[in-house]
């Protein structure tokens, strides 16, 4: 049954208990709840919200499940142009853009769709761009125990953009360099010449 089908949307006894704080909100800035285009939106916009954070519920190890594999080769892997949406914790908006991770295997390798999957388990929270590119190299770190992990996001912020300062082009790009990418600048610089516009 879809979401609209279901007899409990727009009769304001949803059940989900992020539905009713949608409601406040919702009268809250003036809104006729009665209007007919509003029918269904606090629960729309609870379950919306909920897959938006789901990152909570998610566990890395679990999603992972045995994906990690031995290998012989020592040399960089690099996974670029991973695309993310996360929400900023200040303002509750959006905030967008490219993840690229680079991995100096020691015996392990990761399969490469997980990569992206780990990205979002920390990119679907409440976030801060710096705590984000921390989590994702100090989890890669954790699991490969590689000799190396190096993670750069850029991105867009929504709270500048529609809010705030108002300045629509401008990005965020953040780093994290770990082990040999932190000490070793010849290791860096390789990482950072397979980005673009680096
Ligand atoms: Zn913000």
């Amino acid at each position: 049954m879809s979401l609209e089908d279901r007899p409990d949307v727009g009769s304001g006894r949803e059940s989900h208990p992020l539905a009713s704080l949608y409601r406040q909100l919702l009268a809250g800035v003036g809104e006729d709840l009665d209007r007919q285009g509003l029918a269904g939106t606090p629960l729309r916009a609870a379950k919306a919200f909920e897959f938006l954070t789901h990152g909570y519920s998610e566990d890395v190890d679990r999603l992972l499940n045995g994906a990690i594999f031995d290998s012989a080769n020592r040399d960089m892997v690099v996974v670029r142009d991973i695309e993310f949406y996360s929400l900023c914790e200040h303002h509750i908006l959006p905030f967008h853009g490219k993840v690229h991770v680079a991995y100096l295997p020691a015996g392990k390798v990761i399969g490469l769709s997980k990569i992206p999957r780990i990205v979002d388990v920390f990119a679907r929270r409440l976030q801060i761009q710096e705590n984000l590119t921390d989590q994702i190299a100090r989890c890669i770190e954790r699991l490969t125990r590689a000799k190396g992990v190096a993670v750069v996001i850029e991105a867009r912020h929504l709270c500048m953009a529609m809010r705030g300062v108002e300045k629509q082009n401008a990005s965020m790009v953040t780093t994290t360099m770990l082990g040999q990418f932190r000490e070793s600048e010849s290791a860096r610089t390789q990482f950072l010449r397979f980005l673009p516009n680096a």
